[in-house]
């Protein structure tokens, strides 16, 4: 059977091109990028172009802006642990700003930081995941030492106005984060544009290898090293460098750069064939996403009346792979907390679904899931007793208004 996949948002295959990048880097040249003789000089070269091909896609001012980390995890981490350490180190403040729908990466991270002095505010969303932004400028205290928000969500693909953050921020002096990871090859990211002093990415989200991210770090912005050692990375991030790996986000960046425009309209067009197709075919199914602010290829859709787990379990078993909520989640029985956060009940969030489209998936898989998908739906809400039950009142003629 022909898989169909459908869960970018959780990862991605690794581009033909990106392979290429890598293999002599797992083969001749194994050097140690920190050794002086030849096979350290090919590493530290290789590393040095990635780090360009890196701060080029993202328009930071200069390579040294970019901290290689083991993921996309590690770089939340650093930049929220290494602000709030070295702000509470040296002017004693404590209070950090973020929002309800982070990724665990910068969330966990945020409670974690709660066990140890500092104070968090979280800022709500409105229905679709989007905050607002007086409710930025309220919680702005003489305190706070970082605003993180993300760029756009990976459970339901919403945008959030960083631009307006960083202004409000930067109007009080104070560094803002964005976790960038979604955004990567679907959205134009320029750090200058944005306004941000600190930007997280990670290669496998676009077609890179797993096991790499990177953190852009604005010169001038002050942060405690998360992981200590070596002099690795101009002192920031010790640990012999992953060269293999960073060669392929750098040869992934590339490709994003190059690809962004025509990938990103593909899967616009392959997400609206989705979204009418189910329609169409369905009623009582609702999305989750934000109608105008939605990151290319993300479709995020609740079906009244359907567990969802058990849908995807279906939906697997014809080789079509999707998944609720986030990845992290999945498996725990507990409502995603985004889908929490917009507000719907936890009942609905349990018959939430995430189809997050790729660059290599076509119209004939779309059509495939097109069909097989309301299939599956009513034969599920025909066993349903809840469904039951309301197609029975709906029948009633004295319920019609
Ligand atoms: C996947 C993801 C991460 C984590 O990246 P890893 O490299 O898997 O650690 C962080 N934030 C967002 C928004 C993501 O989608």
């Amino acid at each position: 059977m022909q898989r169909i996949y459908l869960d970018h948002n959780a990862t991605t295959p690794l581009h033909s091109e990106v392979r290429e990048a890598m293999m002599p880097y797992m083969m001749e040249h194994f050097g140690n990028g920190s050794s002086i003789h030849a096979y350290g000089r090919e590493a530290r070269n290789a590393i040095d172009t990635a780090r360009e091909q890196v701060a080029d896609l993202i328009g930071a001012k200069s390579p040294s802006e970019i901290v290689f980390t083991s993921c996309g995890t590690e770089a939340d981490n650093y930049a929220v642990k290494g602000i709030a350490e070295f702000q509470k180190n040296r002017y004693g403040k404590n209070h950090i700003i973020t929002s309800s729908v982070e990724h665990h990466a910068v969330l966990h991270t945020c409670q974690h930081l709660e066990k140890h002095g500092f104070e968090v505010s979280y800022l709500p969303v409105d229905r679709y995941g989007r905050i607002q932004i007086e409710n930025l400028s309220e919680a702005i205290r003489d305190t706070t030492i970082l605003v993180s928000i993300m760029h756009a969500n990976n459970e339901n693909g919403t945008i959030q106005p960083i631009e307006d953050v960083c202004e409000i921020a930067g109007s009080h002096g104070i560094p803002v984060h964005t976790d960038a990871v979604q955004s990567v090859g679907k959205l134009p990211l320029n750090v200058q544009e944005l306004g941000v002093n600190l930007l997280t990415l990670s290669a496998h989200k676009f077609y890179g290898p797993k096991g790499i991210g990177a953190l852009y770090t604005r010169r001038g912005t002050r942060l405690e090293n998360l992981i200590h050692g070596g002099t690795h990375e101009r002192n920031r991030r010790a640990g012999s460098e992953n060269v293999p790996a960073i060669v392929g986000m750098g040869a992934a960046a590339a490709l994003a750069k190059k690809h962004r425009e025509s990938y990103s309209q593909h899967l616009n067009r392959l997400t609206n064939k989705l979204r009418t197709g189910l329609h169409e075919r369905l009623t009582n199914i609702y999305e989750n996403s934000h109608p105008e602010y939605c990151l290319p290829g993300t479709l995020n859709i609740s079906f009244e009346f359907v567990e969802g787990e058990s849908l995807i379990l279906r939906l697997d078993m014809e080789g079509i792979c999707v998944s609720t909520g986030s990845a992290c989640t999945s498996g725990s029985m507990e409502p995603s907390h985004v889908l929490a956060a917009l507000g719907i009940s936890p009942q609905l969030a349990q018959g939430t679904v995430r189809f997050s489209l790729g660059k290599d998936n076509t119209q004939g898989e779309i059509e495939e899931v097109v069909e097989k998908v309301p299939a599956i739906v009513e034969q599920m809400r025909a066993i349903s007793p809840v469904y039951k039950k309301k197609m029975k009142r709906d029948a009633n003629p004295r319920n019609i208004q």
